[in-house]
């Protein structure tokens, strides 16, 4: 026995306690129906397994805690802010920082410096929804260039978060490189069901990009697991450290930005970290009008306090391990229940093919809300299936269509720290029900969407179709 890699032994012990309210099956089904089957209605009180999301819902450690009674609130260059800043120089390796309240208000900042004209395009692996609607705002388009193999779910490949290297190319040789101010990498892919990217595949987009003068910017709330995965997967990586795997990322960058939210395991903040000197003091200069003074950037020096260990234990390998761990776990519980799920797990989340679920029900009748209410009214268990298929569907500004999304997914993301092994094993055997349950679950139409194509994808009204 190597009781030395046995994941069960956990890399901490639980010190504070969140008592968690139960519903009982009725009271759930009413709330459901009253929040017109929407997650973005019901109050989290209600939820008690709750894998909406693991933005910002992050269990801190008690180095956070401490930090947080340690910080200062001074306006001007709190010693928080120093902390910070090397802590995010340490990730990154890179010079000059900007704190941002949280992950979109760093793309807007990056946005608005970057994309110079109208009819830029911006191509990525696949952009994350609310850099989409930044750049859209700017005047520019934004483009999805994944790789072929991650549009089939049950195909096994290391890296199908990457971008299609062919598909770049042809997009610059067609566009123009003096139309696309930039090329953003998302590492892990958010909208690609977190798959990661590999280092190669990376350093040659960055390569091409740069070769014609395109900046390349990396999206990073989750370069931590990505960097967990290519120290696993990718050959040349095995003994280099995570820290090292996410600096070499960088190193390829012009601009990082991150959520602070995902895996520097804090409820609040952002960056954004650049070389570029012209561009921090541009980039400053919008800080300053949008998000608050250069050392604060929207952020408390409680936040700050709390961002500058977190990142640090973020990138610690025995935390990625348990929590990459973790989710793998909650995937091969849901395999064994015979739960079709995109294959293989992503970093933060699993995903459920929910028209191989719900073969039933057609796409237009949002299988994948369908299921993740199922599941929530049958055992108190969130997962998202947003009818517009986590932000995937959206008006072509071309044509004025829809464009419909590739997936049908139900998204069950994994908060870090949160929760224990046999909780996940708990939500699989209520989503395994929930599928089970199979025609006797009925599909739903639209009652009320806000006009705003964004705001569609959080705030609706569904009803059964009977
Ligand atoms: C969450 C997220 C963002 C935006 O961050 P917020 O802190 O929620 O504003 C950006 N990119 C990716 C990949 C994300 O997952």
């Amino acid at each position: 026995m190597d009781f030395d890699r046995d994941r069960r032994r956990k890399p901490f012990k639980i010190k504070v306690v969140q008592p968690i309210k139960w519903n009982t099956r009725e009271e759930r089904a009413k709330i459901m129906e009253a929040a017109g089957y929407c997650f973005g209605f019901v109050r989290a009180e209600d939820i008690p397994i709750n894998l909406t999301t693991d933005s910002g819902t992050s269990a801190m450690s008690m180095a956070q805690w401490s930090a947080l009674m340690d910080a200062d609130e001074a306006y001007f260059n709190r010693k928080n802010f120093y902390d910070f800043e090397k802590a995010v120089k340490d990730f990154t390796g890179m010079k000059y920082v900007l704190p941002t309240h949280q992950g979109r208000a760093a793309e807007h900042i990056v946005c608005a410096v970057l994309i110079k004209h109208k009819g830029a395009v911006i191509p990525a692996n696949a952009h994350f929804g609310t850099t989409e609607i930044h750049a859209m705002r700017y005047g520019a388009r934004p483009i999805n260039l994944p790789i072929e193999e991650a549009f089939d779910t049950q195909k096994i490949h290391p890296f199908k978060g990457n971008i299609d290297i062919n598909k770049f190319e042809e997009l610059i040789s067609n566009k123009g490189a003096e139309n696309i101010p930039f090329l953003n990498m998302v590492m892990t892919n958010n909208f690609m069901a977190g798959q990661p990217v590999s280092m190669a595949n990376l350093k040659e987009a960055a390569e091409i990009a740069h070769e014609h003068g395109i900046k390349v910017v990396i999206d990073a709330a989750r370069l931590p697991e990505n960097a967990y995965f290519i120290k696993e997967r990718e050959s040349g990586y095995k003994n280099k450290s995570i820290r090292e795997i996410c600096r070499e990322a960088c190193s390829y960058a012009d601009v990082v930005h991150m959520s602070c939210k995902k895996c520097a395991l804090v409820n609040m903040g952002g960056f954004i970290a650049t070389n570029d000197k012209d561009l921090y003091m541009e980039m400053g200069a919008l800080l300053v009008q949008f998000e608050g003074y250069l050392t604060y950037g929207g952020l408390t020096g409680r936040d700050l306090a709390a961002i500058a260990v977190g990142l640090n234990e973020g990138l610690d390998y025995d935390y990625l391990a348990d929590r990459i761990g973790q989710v793998e776990y909650f995937a091969e519980q849901l395999r064994r229940r015979n739960v079709p799920i995109y294959e293989p797990p992503g970093g933060h989340a699993v995903y459920i093919d929910a028209e191989k679920a719900y073969p039933h029900i057609p796409k237009e009748q949002y299988p994948a809300e369908a299921l993740g209410v199922e599941a929530y009214i049958e055992g108190g268990v969130a997962g998202l299936g947003h009818p517009s298929s986590l932000g995937w569907t959206r008006t072509d500004p071309e044509t004025g269509k829809p464009v419909p999304c590739p997936f049908e997914f139900t998204r069950y993301a994994i908060p870090r720290r949160v929760y224990f092994d046999c909780q996940l094993e708990y939500a699989a055997d209520v989503i395994a029900y929930a599928v089970e349950k199979g025609e006797k679950v009925k599909g739903f139409r639209i009652k009320w969407v806000p006009k705003n194509e964004f705001l569609k994808v959080f705030i609706y009204r569904l009803e059964r179709i009977k």
